[in-house]
């Protein structure tokens, strides 16, 4: 399913002491299938922007076409719910929106209360637990009993049984050990390119957004500063340096650079524009 935005902004609280534009002149095309990054510094609109590609929030300006769906400013937009269905996100530490009794009611949840029976949803919360990772034993306990990354598994079962085109990812490593953030973003990019899942990463990680993802949009003050591919958009490290963003310095980013641009690097990679 296809993204697209043209000249896309929102304003907060318009017409009151506290309005605040946070995105504006936004134009952009998140590709059916692709693997996208969205990077910037805090404040830059990374959270308002990801709120519009699935109707949470509406342009004040401009519009969104999310599928065959276009939600333009100052129109009704009625009906959303089949986008939500569509475009999954898993939000900051999913694991806090966890509430049933056991891992797999939690991942039941939603496809029964789009109308799914009983006995497929159990189907499908036992495939979904082997496709994200979690044996199928914890099934019966408690969500609360798991470990970090046990219930970041559920959440994220959770969303993928309401079998998204499209995901969204809100930093979703934030708060795990090391090798638990390579472990999520290996089960996602397997998802991406398993299931052709249209996916679209928001984080600070440079090194996340340069391993993983096919293109880069980088947001600063609200807008869009430089995109491209990881290739485009690393050459330029003073655009990045202007969005107030640092490529990290180490020898494993130097190499994630190396092995995604087919390139060798000389000196660090601030330097690749030389
Ligand atoms: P990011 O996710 O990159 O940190 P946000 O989209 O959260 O950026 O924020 C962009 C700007 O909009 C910031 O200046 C922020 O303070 C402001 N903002 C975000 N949410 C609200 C809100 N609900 N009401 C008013 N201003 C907001």
């Amino acid at each position: 399913m296809d993204i697209t935005a043209k000249g896309l902004e929102h304003t907060y609280n318009p017409r009151t002491p506290f309005e605040k534009r946070a995105i504006y002149g936004m134009d952009l095309h998140i590709r059916s299938g692709s693997y996208t990054a969205i990077i910037g510094h805090t404040g830059s609109g990374k959270s308002t922007l990801l709120q519009h590609l699935n109707g949470l929030l509406k342009p004040t300006e401009g519009s969104i076409t999310i599928g065959d769906r276009t939600i333009q400013a100052k129109e009704k937009a009625k009906n959303l719910k089949s986008i939500r269905k569509k475009v999954g996100i898993v939000f900051q530490f999913p694991e806090h929106q966890l509430f049933e009794e056991t891992v797999e009611k939690d991942i039941m949840f939603g496809p029964m209360n789009f109308g799914m029976s009983e006995d497929e949803a159990h189907q499908k919360a036992r495939s979904l637990a082997e496709t994200v990772g979690l044996p199928a034993e914890v099934l019966e306990r408690s969500p609360f009993d798991l470990s970090g990354g046990q219930m970041r598994r559920t959440a994220i079962a959770g969303v993928l049984a309401m079998e998204p085109e499209v995901l969204v990812l809100d930093e979703p490593t934030a708060g795990l050990d090391p090798k638990g953030r390579r472990d999520i973003m290996d089960l996602f990019s397997r998802l991406h390119r398993e299931k052709g899942l249209t996916t679209i990463l928001v984080t600070h990680s440079m090194e996340d957004a340069a391993r993983y993802a096919e293109n880069l949009i980088v947001l600063h003050k609200g807008t869009i500063h430089v995109k491209g591919t990881p290739e485009e958009v690393f050459s330029s490290a003073e655009k990045i340096k202007e969005a107030g963003l640092r490529l990290p310095e180490t020898v494993q980013f130097k190499h994630t650079l190396e092995a995604k641009l087919g390139v060798r690097i000389q000196g660090t990679p601030m330097t690749i524009e030389e």
